[in-house]
């Protein structure tokens, strides 16, 4: 650059210098001076032509040769020229990138949709149009919520608890079970990923109704061998001393059989059936104190301390049987799994998020691998253990179901050989006045 300008400099030196030799042989210095500096003049505001010519004219895309300049004016066009080639490699190389993303987003069968920050819709791809129905063009910028307005999308996506995904009906197929997962990122703009699990949706149904059915259907027959055993268990005088023990393990199974069976039946309706819009006012002392009294009578024989602590008037929405279910099954586990004369305690005590009803026990405790399972089907700790008490291995899988049912989720904090703290957290807008 420095040898450009230097050349420049030297350019200007000599037109002067001989400038003012002609003018010495006229007499006219001065004149012949100041025309000189006139036309180098002349000359700069050309070349600043051409290039104001060569910037308005330049194409959007593509690039112009820059105009022929020797001097400082051709290294000034060069240098222009270089900028340009770079920037629009960089803007070709964004355009390829951003191509494919589109070109591989559209191919996706899942649905991808931008939202802003408002709620409207930004871009989306190919499957968002077939799986949702949102048309190119027209539903730019509209509002999601507009244009999906099945209630409980509405609750989903305002609620902002993107934890869990959503599975609702295809807006435009009603025979399309969708899922919806939403990320937030940026400021507050969101990113929806909607896709068709229909087909998982048809084979979990499909498993439903089978355990819902083989479960109905071994009702009846479960009672009656099980009503038999008692009738002969109650008349054992008749009975061939022999017989007694076999037919009290019969009894002893039957029974195990049966509660499986109601237990699977239970987890059955709370799968398949939604929560009634009729809920019920639950008074929690009044709940709590009768299913403590019952597990008083249940477990009388242990001799545990049962012991009830609860604000007053507390009231919660929801359906009393099922509630009543999931705090009896935690109460009765903890009378279970605690040896005689055992401390078994129920709380409930407004919390800064809802209310919290905790049942505590001092009894045998669970490790800490076991803790995360414990809400699954089946999921049994110490298998001999659970079967000496009668246990099905699904009560706490109940509770699970029952809890998300009314909005609650379970915690479980547990030590080995001390004892355990079932707390169901409720949320807020559960409580009533
Ligand atoms: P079960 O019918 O076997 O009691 P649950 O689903 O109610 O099935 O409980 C699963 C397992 O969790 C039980 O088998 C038991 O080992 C363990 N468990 C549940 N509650 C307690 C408790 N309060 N103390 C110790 N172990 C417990």
């Amino acid at each position: 650059m420095l040898r450009e300008w230097r050349s420049e400099l030297n350019r200007l030196l000599i037109l002067i210098a001989i400038a003012a030799v002609l003018g010495l042989i006229i007499g006219k210095i001065t004149l012949v001076v100041m025309m000189a500096l006139i036309g180098y003049l002349a000359q700069m505001m050309f070349q600043l032509y051409r290039l104001n010519q060569w910037l308005e004219h330049l194409p959007d895309t593509e690039l112009r040769d820059p105009p022929e300049a020797t001097g400082v004016w051709g290294w000034i066009f060069d240098g222009i020229y270089r900028l340009q080639r770079r920037e629009r490699d960089a803007v070709n190389h964004l355009k390829s990138i951003l191509d494919k993303a589109q070109e591989s987003s559209a191919a996706l069968e899942m649905a991808v949709v931008m939202i802003n920050h408002r709620g409207n819709l930004e871009w989306w791809n190919k499957a968002a149009e077939t799986l949702l129905g949102f048309r190119n063009g027209q539903d730019q910028q509209q509002g999601v919520t507009n244009l999906l307005r099945e209630p409980r999308f509405f609750e989903y996506f305002e609620g902002r608890k993107y934890a869990e995904p959503l599975r609702i009906q295809s807006p435009i197929k009603k025979n399309l079970i969708l899922e919806f997962q939403i990320t937030l990122f940026g400021e507050g703009e969101r990113l929806m990923l909607v896709r068709d699990v229909s087909q998982m949706h048809r084979l979990e149904s499909m498993r439903k109704d089978f355990v819902g059915n083989v479960s109905h259907e071994l009702r009846t027959p479960i009672t009656v061998i099980n009503g038999y055993l008692e009738t002969l268990l109650d008349h054992r005088d008749g009975v061939a001393p022999r017989w007694i023990k076999p037919l009290e393990q019969m009894h002893q199974q039957s029974q195990r059989m049966e509660n499986i069976v109601r237990d699977l039946l239970t987890l059955s309706r709370l799968e398949t059936k939604a929560l009634s819009k009729e809920q019920d006012r639950i008074d929690v002392n009044s709940l709590l104190r009768e299913v403590k009294s019952e597990a008083e009578q249940v477990f009388e024989n242990k001799s545990h301390s049962f012991e009830l602590e609860s604000e007053p008037n507390l009231y919660l929405k929801g359906s009393i049987s099922e509630l009543y279910s999931a705090i009896s099954n935690l109460l009765f586990n903890a009378a279970k799994y605690t040896p005689e004369s055992g401390k078994i305690k129920l709380t409930a005590r407004l919390s800064e998020k809802g209310l919290d009803v905790e049942v505590i026990d001092n009894g045998a405790g669970i490790a800490e691998q076991h803790i995360p399972r414990l809400t699954e089907r089946f999921y049994r700790v110490d298998e001999s253990r659970s079967t000496d008490t009668g246990g099905t291995g699904l009560g706490l899988a109940i509770v699970k179901h029952v809890l998300a049912r009314h909005g609650a989720d379970l915690e479980i904090y547990s030590v080995l050989g001390k004892g355990s703290r079932f707390v169901c957290h409720f949320p807020k807008d559960r409580l009533l006045d």
